[in-house]
């Protein structure tokens, strides 16, 4: 266990060099992991959670007892295959998603780190994430979790109103989520993201926004604003069907959104993706390299990854989707080492449509130098210089497109999803006028 010491003694300085190591990144706001290359993140999802959310469709099971010791064998298992698999050198970043992987115990996240600092070098300050429900997090446990190597916490608050919670089926209150964020930031300073959640039903604007102001006096230096999605098969999505809740209204939804990020702007955070904001440097290293298209590994049941694998001179990057349910993924992973369930190989379009899609999610945008990294056949200059719709984009002030990159504004980045649509197929036209399929017998 001498990687958990050094982990453990070595937790309050590596969370200040997290920190200063993301300032860093965001000044040279280029690419963490370009694919091919030997850097990837890592997330781990720990599958099982209290209680169904009445929102909730991830992939998440309510069990009657875990055999926590088995998960862990399983999930440092695939952790090792998927290491050697992909060839990866350096991990820059872990994620522990789920799920409720605050309800995991704390040895658990160690023995993941520990054997991935085996396999590769993990560096010692490498941002390690952890999400954590409030009643699964009081202060002992994150402070075990710190302990084991854990050095960022995404705490789900989702809202500070007790019939909001009750209505989306959390099993916390306002209070509860207070205390674990004061506890948080005591143990984990400048790296507590918390996330609150917005459009809920019969919800309106003044007192979201009442909401997000005290949320604002409590709060670290990173938050994220999420859409309420109304999914079916949940119970929020049958109570609205029957008419027992009124259905969100999207307008309000717009609303509260445009209005979240302005009094965000205004308490000096950074609007640094779609959903995320930041002060003081503190953006969030893991997804970042989601964002920019970056090599990623998934470990544990329904974890998706994207990297190159080694070996039979393979360039390609596979998209990698683990199988879902627990039970079937442990019997592959003991039998296979792996639960991989599908493997589908990237083309060269896709790849380019995944950069434009998740990388104009940033302020940052594609810059031309990022483009280029993934060897494409065509320049931003050439896909988007001359198209009359990029134009209309670009004087309606939505778009920039300069020697920088291009890169949606303020205003854009609000309604991205509308100009997705455009852009891409602008993509998908320059890419076969300039690589035609070819003449069949030709
Ligand atoms: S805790 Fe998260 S993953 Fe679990 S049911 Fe609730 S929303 Fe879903």
């Amino acid at each position: 266990m001498a990687f958990l010491g050094a982990r453990a003694r070595c937790s309050a300085a590596a969370a200040a060099k997290v920190a200063q190591r993301r300032r860093l990144a965001e000044d040279a706001r280029g690419p963490p992991s370009p694919p091919g290359s030997q850097r990837a993140a890592l997330y781990v999802h720990w599958p099982y959670c209290e209680k169904r959310c009445s929102y909730c469709n991830f992939n998440k099971y309510i069990p009657r007892g875990v055999d926590e010791a088995a998960v862990r064998r399983c999930l440092v298992t695939e952790a090792q295959t998927l290491l050697r698999l992909s060839g990866v050198r350096r991990v820059e970043s872990v994620f522990f998603g789920g799920g409720t992987p605050s309800l995991a115990s704390p040895h658990t996240v160690a023995a993941v780190l520990e054997a991935v600092a085996q396999a590769t070098h993990l560096p010692a300050d490498s941002e390690v994430t952890l999400e954590a429900n409030p009643t699964s997090a009081p202060g002992s446990r994150l402070a075990a979790f710190r302990a084991a190597g854990v050095n960022r916490l995404s705490i789900g608050l989702q809202s500070l109103d007790d019939t909001e919670l009750q209505l989306l089926g959390r099993t916390h209150s306002a209070s509860d989520a207070l205390q674990t964020l004061a506890e948080a930031r005591r143990l984990f300073p400048g790296c507590v993201s918390v996330d609150l959640m917005l459009g809920l039903p019969a919800q309106q604007v003044g007192p979201w926004l009442g909401q997000l102001r005290e949320l604002l006096r409590r709060c670290d230096d990173h938050v994220s604003l999420y859409q309420l999605s109304l999914e079916r098969g949940t119970a929020l999505f049958t109570q609205v069907q029957q008419g027992t809740l009124p259905a969100p209204d999207p307008e309000l939804a717009a609303e509260m959104y445009q209005e979240g990020r302005a009094v965000l702007r205004e308490a000096g955070f950074r609007q640094y993706e779609v959903s995320n904001f930041a002060r003081n440097g503190a953006l969030s290293t893991h997804n970042w390299t989601y964002w920019q298209c970056g090599q990623y590994l998934g470990v544990g049941p329904g974890a998706h990854g994207r990297f190159v694998p080694q070996g039979a001179g393979s360039h390609t990057r596979e998209a990698r989707i683990q199988t879902l349910e627990p039970d079937n993924w442990m019997k592959e992973v003991m039998l296979f080492g792996h639960g991989t369930r599908k493997r589908v190989p990237l083309g060269e379009l896709e790849l380019l449509e995944e950069v434009l899609a998740m990388g104009l999610r940033t302020d940052v945008g594609i810059t031309h130098q990022h483009w280029q990294q993934f060897e494409p056949p065509v320049t931003l200059w050439d896909v988007f210089g001359a198209s009359r719709e990029v134009k209309m984009l670009l004087e309606q002030g939505l778009l920039l497109l300069d020697h920088r990159g291009l890169r949606c504004s303020w205003e854009g980045l609000a309604v991205l999803d509308s100009l997705l649509l455009d852009l891409l197929s602008q993509l998908q036209d320059t890419w076969r006028q300039r690589t035609p399929s070819p003449v069949p017998g030709g």
